[in-house]
């Protein structure tokens, strides 16, 4: 039994987030970010051009403003490798949002009294839902990234049972639907059966690029939206793959329970 010498000697690897700190949620690069020094409303640069034409997603825009849609963004780091004075990674997990719109940097989306509702609405509809939760994945069409993310939230690293959250394979034991992929012709009848058969309350993520935008193959026959026109998106979690954590942080936003000091990555 050779993991007994193992596991005395490395202890405890469980991550103590969100009832402390971790330098890991903190320190990953999970987004890309519009530079807060850049020459906001100065006329973009040649290097913002190029690095609009070489994201592969077309999450760059410069006109009226800059903008970067992390729902569309890969994480493949093009435009912070040919436009470094315009664009960072943003080190942090805690990129879960609670619209569509918020996900996109530069852009003049919902006031903070109108996320508050938003927050609020959402806090209202799951307040039954106490320290229990449980949760149904589907994969709606993903290329199988975001399914190793998804089940890592189990390891012993993660360990999201410490935190009262299970998966079931039963739709109906279900609080939330975490859905993954790009949302498929094939997967639309299953997602929105299983969504039916969830009671109420019900929460809907929509975890990772793919799920929210079509990831690389958005504007195909899937559209620009991913699977927010099959079912109504309550949380949004970008990344390509959303890391573990950013699906944990998904998740406790979703449920209200996250630290009250808690900061979004920038
Ligand atoms: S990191 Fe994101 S925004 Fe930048 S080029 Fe890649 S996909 Fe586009």
């Amino acid at each position: 039994m050779p993991w007994v010498p193992r596991g005395l000697r490395d202890g405890i690897l469980t991550t103590c987030w969100p009832c402390g700190g971790d330098d890991y949620f903190d320190g990953f690069d999970a987004a890309v970010t519009v530079r807060t020094d850049a020459p906001h409303g100065a006329p973009v640069a040649p290097a913002v051009t190029d690095a609009a034409a070489a994201c592969p997603t077309a999450a760059i825009s410069g006109q009226p403003r800059l903008q970067l849609d992390r729902g569309r963004c890969i994480l493949c780091g093009r435009c912070v490798a040919r436009a470094p004075d315009w664009f960072s990674w943003a080190p942090g997990c805690g990129t879960a949002e609670l619209t569509r719109a918020t996900l996109i940097v530069g852009q003049v989306g919902e006031t903070d009294e109108a996320l508050a509702a938003v927050r609020a609405a959402l806090a209202r509809r799951v307040r039954r839902l106490r320290r229990s939760v449980h949760i149904r994945h589907v994969d709606a069409g993903s290329d199988g990234s975001d399914e190793w993310e998804v089940y890592a939230l189990t390891n012993p690293v993660y360990d999201v049972h410490r935190l009262g959250i299970f998966f079931t394979a039963s739709p109906r034991h279900a609080d939330i639907l975490l859905a993954t992929g790009i949302g498929t012709a094939g997967m639309t009848a299953p997602l929105r059966r299983t969504l039916d058969a969830m009671p109420s309350p019900k929460v809907v993520i929509a975890a990772g690029a793919d799920a929210i935008s079509g990831g690389l193959i958005g504007g195909g026959y899937t559209g620009d939206v991913g699977i927010s026109e099959l079912v109504d998106v309550d949380v949004w979690v970008p990344g390509a793959p959303a890391s573990p954590f950013s699906l944990l942080h998904a998740i406790l936003l979703a449920l209200g329970r996250l630290p009250q000091d808690f900061k979004d990555t920038p």
